[in-house]
């Protein structure tokens, strides 16, 4: 019998004034009683119409039905049957805007908790599950994957299950992509996205970590070296700027600088190296995911003020709502409708000093179907700051599309790739991932990565 309460099992989470003062979760998960309950609120509908929402197809009503009866393990295993990094995508897929949109249950009420179910049934698995020894025989056949992120950790699983030997070439330290350098630890423990790193290594792919594809080898070299099929998941890492006055002072960080400081190199450890400034007024400039985490994380590095400045209203915020939720209770403030004209400096230190905003309104929609922000003359203010973050969007890194010949890219410098099969205009290159769409999600570079090996499979074997 089902359980017909309207609203989800709530999520228990640390309290906002203490956790905008610390590094750990923020959400601490469901217990198992609390996630029984919750799956039972699933009706197990015929058509599945939350499957269909989910870019991985993840078999969502029958994991369900696997937690209701108290099988973790064995709902885990279903959702591993097509989603390679499941405790990660319960904690940062935008549901909302996927499987629970579409889910019956959210027309009279909410709809059932698919991401906390997903998380609970990987966590629970992950700390009780023994380690499984994979039996998975060798083909005799050689793939590269130039990135480490979930389109290339994806890909290179598929792969790697299939029998082939596969290496995966990063040019960090690390291998997760932006669930390492991006993504902070309150949102996504590290140590979840390092247990997914190993248990593909587990599977025996290789990992060459310190390895600039482009610059410790090309392309072409990978190929000369007996690889005989490259998937490319090397992201969209390069910041874009606001092209302002001041742009140049000391206290101006890209978000991508900002969170890699704070999250890869744990600058917000006491015992860490890491330059940062501990600012007491921050400005974010941009509405997405990642503006909200760096503001969060200044929250955390001891700011007073940290202010959102967006040139569109509420509405228009492109953050997930659990983000933009979170960032409120923890006491960021909100500048919506306001642009930034000119950044403002010290000119004998060059540290930031304020910022010259201008109050803007919504006119016709543009390009992007929204509305366009129009400036409202002599609307200018100052805001008092030490430290800006500018957080309006990253394009992929040219280094790839300029040391590999034949490699057709677009005017945002993303890879041109077939969306079915991630194939290129370079024979045995596929690619997928925020290297083909500019930034976008984790679930939909999974699901590139997961295309891509079928499609290279398919190459090989075509090759023999
Ligand atoms: P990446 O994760 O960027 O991985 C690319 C990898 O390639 C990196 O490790 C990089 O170092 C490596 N690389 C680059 N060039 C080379 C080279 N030449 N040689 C070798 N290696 C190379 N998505 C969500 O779904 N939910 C969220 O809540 C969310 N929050 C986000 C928060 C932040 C701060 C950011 C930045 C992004 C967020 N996203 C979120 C987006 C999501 O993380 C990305 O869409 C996803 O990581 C893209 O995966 P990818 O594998 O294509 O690229
Ligand atoms: Fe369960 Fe909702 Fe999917 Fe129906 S749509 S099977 S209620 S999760």
């Amino acid at each position: 019998m089902a359980n017909m309460r309207a609203d989800k099992v709530a999520m228990p989470e640390q309290a906002p004034d203490i956790r905008n003062k610390n590094f750990e979760e923020v959400a601490l998960g469901y217990t198992p009683e609390m996630a029984v309950e919750e799956a039972k609120r699933c009706l197990n509908c015929k058509n599945r119409p939350c499957v269909q929402g989910c870019p991985v197809a993840v078999q969502i009503p029958d994991f369900i039905a696997l937690v209701a009866e108290g099988k973790f393990a064995e709902a885990a295993e279903k959702i591993k049957e097509t989603s390679a990094l499941p405790a990660v995508c319960g904690r940062v897929c935008p549901q909302e805007s996927q499987c629970e949109k579409y889910c019956v249950r959210g027309i009279k009420g909410e709809p059932v908790a698919i991401g906390r179910l997903e998380r609970f049934a990987a966590d629970w698995a992950r700390s009780h599950a023994e380690k499984k020894s994979f039996e998975i025989k060798k083909n005799g056949h050689k793939c590269a994957v130039v990135g480490a992120g979930p389109a290339g950790l994806t890909c290179a699983g598929d792969l790697a299950r299939m029998g082939y030997d596969v290496t995966v070439f990063e040019i960090l330290h690390t291998a997760g992509g932006v669930l390492m350098y991006g993504i902070p630890e309150f949102r996504l423990p590290k140590a979840i996205v390092q247990s997914e790193i190993d248990s593909l290594k587990d599977m025996g792919v290789e990992f060459v970590l310190n390895f600039v594809v482009g610059r410790s080898e090309t392309i072409d070299d990978l190929f000369a070296d007996g690889y005989e099929a490259v998937f490319v998941g090397s992201g969209a890492g390069l910041p874009t700027f606001m092209h302002v006055p001041g742009e140049n002072y000391n206290g101006v960080y890209s978000a991508n600088e900002y969170l890699t400081r704070v999250n890869l190199m744990k600058a917000y450890r006491e015992d860490a190296p890491t330059p940062i400034m501990r600012a007491k007024k921050v400005a974010v400039v941009g509405g997405g995911n990642v503006a909200m985490d760096a503001a969060r994380c200044a929250k955390r590095m001891g700011a007073e003020e940290v202010y959102i400045v967006y040139r569109r209203g509420e509405a228009e915020l492109p953050a997930r709502l659990e983000e933009i939720h979170h960032a409120k209770e923890e006491g960021i403030i909100f500048k919506f409708l306001t642009a930034p004209v000119e950044v403002l400096g010290d000119p004998d230190t060059y540290l930031v000093k304020g910022m010259v905003c201008q109050q803007m309104e919504l006119g016709e929609p543009d390009d992007s179907g929204r509305r366009r922000p129009v400036p409202v003359e002599g609307s200018e203010f100052t805001l008092e700051l030490d430290v800006v973050i500018v957080a309006i969007g990253t394009s992929p890194n040219p280094l790839i599309r300029s040391t590999t010949p034949g490699l057709e890219t677009n005017r945002r410098g993303c890879i041109v790739a077939d969306d079915a099969t991630g194939l290129t205009s370079k024979d045995g290159v596929f690619a997928g991932g925020d290297t083909v769409t500019g930034a976008a999600t984790v679930i939909l570079a999974m699901g590139a990565g997961k295309r891509a090996a079928a499609a290279m499979d398919k190459y090989i074997k075509s090759k023999k």
